[in-house]
């Protein structure tokens, strides 16, 4: 999945749309309370197992045996206003308390203290940007891993091509510092505020995966803290069963301290390219051409656009530079409630001569389908092309619109190439013809890119789908428009199930074990069995809600 360079455009149109400027801004408290010098969990679990009273557990109460210097702990007020909140802003649950730490080793200490309470858990929060609550802990411990100090270094190696990132890093710093070498990683998220940890506990997917596989296959080793408490380096021949459960193991069996990502040479610029089509399968066959060829572009997504003048989902949201334009005359009578955008980059050196770049956009154009009037490029750097969406962020938040704020219903799922055609049918034309408030993006991926071995459950065929819908709500939403959207994404769900299709949720949620059985199908032997080697008190990542503490595994 991902998501994509639309929502630049989107979110210029969301700022520009009268309706949904003036905003509610969510204000999160910044005063973390530093309760310096030596601090223990020690008392605060024996509180909390004493009285299973976590409202009155205070600051004094706080910390006698188990020394976590340089770290503090923040609860009541404070802790809730930071760590019961995600990106999602549908979910919120109270948690005990939000501790930052300095080191992995502190890390041990929290996990080994929560063991020793029957109820007590811990949930690694990355960057918090989640939709369902899956890094909050209802009365447990919050790590904040990017406030995570010594650990949160970004070491390059030059020779051997790869970095050594914290788990709390964010991916825009990881872009920064590997530049500044000439390097950077293979495999994005579209987004890059996001944590190390974060994506690779889901996969972190983009239009680099087709080639790369999704940022799981380009990890060469870590560093984690396990659910028993013990710290291990693990790679595809070290500890290699414990590499694998975490690769997509959505926090069940580790907290990741570590990573070893691997590096290629990094491009300078980036041609940057929006291609519209009226007709899915036009856009099928070639998005799948494009991801099947030795030769092709460096980056492959789509997305669905409303055959409407909307500014946020509609023809207005496609063109790339504001001296574009969309001209619907342009598409034939016949087309449908929707269109189809396929978004490419090839990347190049700022020393290539422009007519060889040009000539190789025009050959690998030439084999596609497109409507020729509605094409649309710009040149951009490739650190601009991959903070896109950051930058739309700033937008977002400098205008005051809140849309960055408000609650995100997003739907994200891998739907097989079997089945895409009548999803298309029954999702794209029908169930979202109007749109939902945010881009809607779907691109073919290659299962043979994706390692078997790791935590993450995929549909069926060699390729399939990544389907993302990305609502953003108005400022100040009605509780029933979130529910309305909410109920949509269920209908989608149902739909696909009522349909037989083959597919999955990607960052999925469910409230029951019985769903998350049903979602790893034969892949949830294997999936427990891990879960009961390296977390069997089920004290990490209850947020996901596969497991509850001491569930008998
Ligand atoms: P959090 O939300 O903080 O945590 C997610 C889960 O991982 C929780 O269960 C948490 O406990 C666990 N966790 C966090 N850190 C660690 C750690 N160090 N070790 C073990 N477990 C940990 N995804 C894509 O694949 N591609 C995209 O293009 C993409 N774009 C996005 C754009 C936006 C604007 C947003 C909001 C999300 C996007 N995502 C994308 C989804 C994103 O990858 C996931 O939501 C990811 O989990 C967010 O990272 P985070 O650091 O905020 O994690």
């Amino acid at each position: 999945m991902g998501l994509q360079i639309f929502l630049f455009a989107c979110t210029i149109a969301l700022l520009a749309s009268s309706s949904l400027v003036s905003a509610e801004v969510v204000k999160h408290s910044s005063h973390i309370p530093n309760i310096s010098a030596r601090k223990t969990l020690a008392c605060l679990v024996e509180r909390l197992v004493a009285e299973n009273d976590t409202d009155s557990i205070s600051e004094d109460g706080i910390l006698k045996d188990l020394d976590i210097e340089g770290s503090n702990i923040d609860y009541g007020l404070t802790a809730t206003s930071i760590a019961s909140k995600d990106f999602g802003g549908i979910y919120a649950v109270k948690p005990l308390a939000f501790i930052r730490l300095a080191r992995a080793d502190d890390i041990v200490r929290v996990i080994r203290r929560a063991l020793q309470s029957p109820t007590l858990t811990v949930a690694a929060r990355g960057n918090g940007h989640s939709i369902n609550g899956q890094a909050m802990a209802d009365h447990g411990l919050v790590i904040d891993m990017k406030s995570m100090g010594d650990n949160n270094i970004i070491d390059v190696n030059v020779a051997s091509m790869y970095v050594d990132v914290g788990g709390g890093v964010l991916w825009t710093d990881v872009l920064k510092r590997c530049l500044g070498y000439g390097l950077a990683p293979k495999s994005w998220t579209d987004y890059l505020d996001l944590t190390v940890g974060g994506t690779l506990s889901n996969a972190g997917v983009s239009g680099q995966a087709f080639r790369f596989g999704p940022q799981t296959s380009t990890v060469m080793e870590l560093e984690v803290v396990t659910g028993n408490g013990v710290k291990t380096v693990c790679s595809n021949s070290q500890n290699s069963e414990l590499f694998f459960s975490v690769l997509g193991g959505l926090g069940q069996f580790g907290i990741i301290t570590r990573a070893r990502i691997m590096l290629q040479h990094a491009p300078d610029m980036v041609r940057w390219i929006r291609v519209v089509y009226s007709e899915f399968d036009e856009f099928t066959r070639d998005a799948e051409l494009l991801i099947m060829s030795e030769e092709s572009f460096n980056y492959v997504e789509g997305f669905v656009v409303v055959n409407s003048d909307d500014p946020v989902t509609g023809w207005p949201s496609v063109p790339l530079a504001s001296n574009q334009s969309f001209d619907p005359t342009h598409l034939p009578k016949k087309t449908g409630p929707v269109l189809y955008s396929l978004e490419l980059a090839l990347h190049y050196s700022k020393h290539d001569d422009s007519s060889t770049v040009n000539m190789l956009v025009e050959k690998l154009l030439r084999q596609l389908t497109f409507v020729e009037q509605l094409r649309f490029e710009i040149d951009s750097t490739y650190m601009d092309f991959l903070l896109r969406v950051n930058h739309a962020e700033q937008v977002a938040r400098g205008s005051g619109s809140g849309i960055w704020d408000t609650p995100h219903p997003w739907l994200n799922m891998f739907v097989s190439k079997r089945d895409i055609a009548a999803f298309n049918r029954v999702v794209f034309q029908n169930i979202t013809k109007g749109g939902v408030n945010g881009p809607m993006l779907t691109y073919p991926l290659l299962r043979s890119k994706w390692d078997s071995r790791s935590s993450v459950v995929l549909p069926q065929s060699d390729i399939f789908y990544s389907v993302s819908l990305l609502r953003f709500t108005h400022a100040h939403p009605k509780e029933s428009e979130i529910k309305q959207m909410v109920a949509q994404n269920n209908e989608i769900v149902q739909t696909c199930i009522k349909n037989g299709f083959d597919f999955k949720l990607y960052l999925p949620h469910y409230e029951s074990t019985a769903e998350w059985k049903k979602h790893f199908g034969d892949q949830w032997k294997r999936f427990v069995e891990r879960k009961s080697q390296f977390d069997p008190k089920a004290v990490l990542a209850p947020g996901q809600k596969i497991f509850t503490r001491n569930h008998q595994l």
